[in-house]
């Protein structure tokens, strides 16, 4: 949509919004408004800087229209006093020509000014949970007339230990014809189940990442021909601890996690500078690593898919993509983490040959194509692929193949060496042949700590020669 004119909004909407500077919606108000305006229970996935406040504002102002009776019709719910105040300013100038009253509650102050408000009449009200259950329990709230709930960054609610309170309020509150909004910057499964919860047939919309991904995060695929020199890539890209200050490593099992960090604190990093999160480790666990990684005290996070959806983290120097996630979107959300708030940040992603079909596809959905960049020089090894490894890959090629094209019936089976066309690869990514490779730095036979039988995910899994 070009501009705000073909919402239905009013006059008073449009000329604050003109004030504002707005000039044309961002797409999360531009999907979400709409819907809102309609009266739909909307889950909106967005972030913050996207727009999401006035995604939401506009349609209560509108539904609200103008000052009425003494008792609030909307409540907005967000984390934290910061987010609530920067809300309520939101509205203070979106609202600012109509009669509209609202108030800001949170804590760490008294509550008198904010009573004293309420008690004027009020409605909208912007609070963080534990205040609004405050002054409800004081019976200060009439929540009657409520008709729209707005929970805002509901995902970092979660994390603050808000759910309770928040089961709380919906109890409280009347459910009759009222229109929910959930907003959350991540969709970790906790959110899913809230969002069960909360809203009724609820329309999702989401903006992804993608417009962090094209400007800020820098993103390259390095192509590699085998597990063990991805595993030789980390080590070099590690060592530079400079450069690489704070970086998640994803990979798609745990076994594939255990050995990097296995791998990254015997020989990499500084002691106790890497942590790993999967299925595997206690919530305490997790928490602690994750915690640690925040504050800088750890460099390197290495982790599963499973265990790293919903991971809160920003403003990672890097994100590795150490198997290519299966599940697309999640490299829009991976890479998200990185190049935050004018952070510059990186995501490389390793590639072997049977991953080329799931980059193309990842390329489809951020229309882009991540550039392919050549291989670091110094100190890296190009191990051979070892044969049961590149026959896996092969017959992953043919059943990506075979699900494009049910006719297509292997073409496996035809190759005439598969060896030569990993040397082939290796030559073609670094000038020189895989032995002259190996000879120039040295084959130092190190097992890494990858047991035959756990080392690789099942697309790289091989047994060393
Ligand atoms: P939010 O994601 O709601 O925190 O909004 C981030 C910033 O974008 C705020 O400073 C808003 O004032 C601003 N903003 C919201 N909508 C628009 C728009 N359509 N055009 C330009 N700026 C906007």
């Amino acid at each position: 949509m070009e501009n705000f004119e073909g919402f239905q909004l009013n006059r008073q909407l449009l000329n604050a919004i003109q004030d504002s500077g707005y000039q044309s919606p961002t797409p999360i108000q531009e999907q979400a408004m709409p819907l809102v305006l309609a009266g739909h229970d909307v889950l909106g996935i967005a972030q913050t800087g996207t727009g999401k406040t006035a995604a939401y504002v506009l349609p209560i102002l509108m539904k609200i229209k103008y000052a009425q009776g003494t008792l609030p019709r909307a409540l907005i719910l967000a984390p934290t006093r910061e987010l609530v105040m920067q809300i309520d300013v939101a509205i203070t100038d979106l609202a600012k020509y109509t009669d509209i009253r609202h108030v800001a509650l949170y804590g760490g102050i008294g509550p008198k000014t904010q009573i004293e408000t309420i008690q004027k009449g009020v409605d909208i009200l912007v609070a963080t949970p534990g205040r609004f259950m405050d002054l409800y329990l004081r019976e200060e709230i009439g929540v009657k007339e409520l008709k729209t709930l707005v929970l805002d960054e509901a995902d970092k609610m979660m994390d603050m230990g808000f759910m309770r309170q928040i089961r709380k309020i919906l109890e409280v509150i009347p459910s009759k014809k009222r229109q929910n909004l959930l907003f959350s910057a991540t969709f970790p499964p906790r959110v899913e189940e809230l969002s069960h919860e909360f809203l009724e047939f609820p329309t999702k919309v989401e903006v992804t990442p993608q417009a962090t991904t094209a400007t800020k995060v820098n993103q390259k695929i390095y192509e590699l021909p085998n597990f063990k020199t991805k595993i030789n890539l980390i080590g070099v890209l590690m060592s530079d601890y400079q450069t690489f200050k704070k970086v998640i490593i994803f990979c798609r099992s745990k076994e594939v996690a255990d050995n990097i960090f296995k791998f990254l604190e015997r020989k990499i990093v500084a002691a106790g500078k890497v942590r790993v999160i999967h299925a595997n480790k206690g919530q305490n666990t997790r928490i602690n690593s994750m915690d640690a990684f925040r504050d800088g005290e750890v460099q390197v996070l290495v982790a599963t898919d499973v265990a790293s959806r919903g991971i809160d983290i920003e403003e990672v120097s890097h994100v590795i993509n150490f198997d290519v996630p299966l599940i697309y979107e999640d490299y829009v959300h991976r890479i998200g983490r990185t190049g935050r708030a004018n952070h510059n940040g990186e995501a490389i992603t390793f590639m072997t040959i049977s991953d080329e079909y799931h980059i193309q596809k990842i390329e489809k959905i951020i229309k882009m194509k991540i550039p392919r960049e050549a291989l670091p020089q110094a100190g890296l090894t190009i191990e051979e692929t070892p044969a049961e490894e590149q026959k896996a890959m092969l017959r992953e090629i043919d059943n990506q193949r075979k699900k494009e094209d049910p006719d297509f019936k292997g073409a496996f089976h035809e190759k005439k060496d598969p060896r030569a066309r990993a040397r082939e690869k290796a030559k073609k990514q670094t000038g020189k042949s895989p032995e002259k490779v190996k000879a120039a730095f040295k084959p130092n036979g190190r097992n890494y700590g990858i047991s035959k039988k756990s080392g690789g995910s099942s697309s790289s899994r091989g047994k060393k020669k």
